[in-house]
């Protein structure tokens, strides 16, 4: 199968949906990454997107919405507080789990009796599911375990051949994927931290972040959301993430060089080794995953990263990277944390 690239356009639009009406799979631009998008409804198509990818069934999806009335054929029950933040929020890239209704088929939610719902920003994507008339599961369009596609040529990359059609809505503004909640206990949970902030949500109600947010859940926990318990946004490249800054920093990556290496660091002049990642959470938001996709096509051996400051949207980039480096923390008084 050839892979088209073709750009944002309602014509394109068009093609994409007729692709997705005949239960078939198209790499959709969204604000956070890009996705794989198929028919949320079409069992069969859902089933294609877990082979596309090569992701493990027992992980779910999110389903993409472009009108508020389609949650209600979706889920069985909507919370108060997800009314609140669903007018405050949406369209953007905050994703929050219901209880599903048996319009979700067992697929596209991995056998869980609740389903994840978004509505994105991008006008391309709602678009897409406008033109479709379906609502749309849409995983990030990467093989799994890669760094997520944050371009169109990131997904062709990984999809060349295994989809018919990219549309491309340009580089994503926000770089790391939605932030996702669930509710307990009249408090918002945090299973994965994305632009919209702890902070953003603790103004409508009490906020826990999940303790595997940012720690590596052992082997036999449950774990309240199945992709935290997989090694995800992986280089080829072994990743690294240094907890030192300023000279400490350069000085701990140019003495533990080891084959070719990259060192990701923050705010510093890009030469040698060393690349800027951004100074803002922002901006290292956007750059992170395809910076480690670079650092492949540079055939590099190790990446070293400056540890982002957690605040904001620093903890979505925290996150992807611990997953990016299987945890390993390094630096100079220690050699392993
Ligand atoms: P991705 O599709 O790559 O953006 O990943 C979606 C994330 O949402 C994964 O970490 C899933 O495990 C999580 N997720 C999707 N549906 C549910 C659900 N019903 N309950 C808990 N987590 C979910
Ligand atoms: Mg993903």
């Amino acid at each position: 199968m050839n892979t088209e690239i073709l750009p944002y356009n309602l014509h394109n639009i068009k093609k994409a949906a007729d692709i997705l009406k005949n239960g078939g799979i198209v790499g959709m631009p969204t604000e956070t990454v890009y996705g794989l998008a198929a028919n949320a409804l079409n069992e069969a198509a859902v089933c294609d997107i877990f082979k596309a990818k090569g992701r493990p069934q027992d992980n779910p999806l999110i389903v993409h919405i472009s009108r508020i009335e389609m949650l209600n054929d979706l889920v069985t029950e909507i919370p108060d507080v997800a009314r609140t933040l669903a007018a405050e929020f949406w369209p953007g890239p905050l994703t929050m789990i219901f209880p599903r209704s048996d319009r979700i088929p067992d697929v596209t939610s991995g056998g869980l009796d609740t389903v994840a719902i978004r509505m994105p920003a991008s006008e391309a994507a709602r678009a897409l599911i406008d033109e479709s008339g379906c609502p749309v599961a849409a995983p990030s369009a990467n093989l799994s375990g890669s760094p997520s596609p944050t371009t169109a040529q990131h997904v062709f990359s990984d999809m060349n051949g295994r989809i018919p059609l990219i549309i491309d809505g340009g580089a994503c503004s926000c770089g790391v994927e939605s932030t996702v909640i669930c509710f307990r206990e009249g408090h918002i949970h945090i299973l994965r931290p994305g632009s919209i902030t702890a902070e953003m949500l603790s103004q409508y109600a009490d906020v826990e972040i999940d303790k595997g947010v940012c720690a590596k859940p052992s082997d036999t926990e449950k774990v309240l959301s199945p992709g935290m318990k997989y090694k995800h946004y992986s280089p080829k490249a072994n990743v690294l993430i240094v907890d030192e800054h300023g000279a400490d920093f350069t000085e701990y990556c140019t003495s533990h060089a080891v084959g070719k290496t990259i060192a990701l660091g923050i705010g510093v002049s890009t030469q040698g080794i060393f690349v800027d990642y951004g100074i803002t959470p922002e901006l290292q938001a956007q750059r992170l995953f395809s910076l480690l996709r670079e650092s492949d096509e540079m055939g590099a051996d190790t990446v070293f990263v400056e540890m982002p400051s957690t605040d904001g949207i620093g903890l979505a980039v925290y996150n992807r990277l611990l997953r990016a480096a299987g945890f390993e923390v390094v630096g100079n008084d220690k050699a392993d944390r």
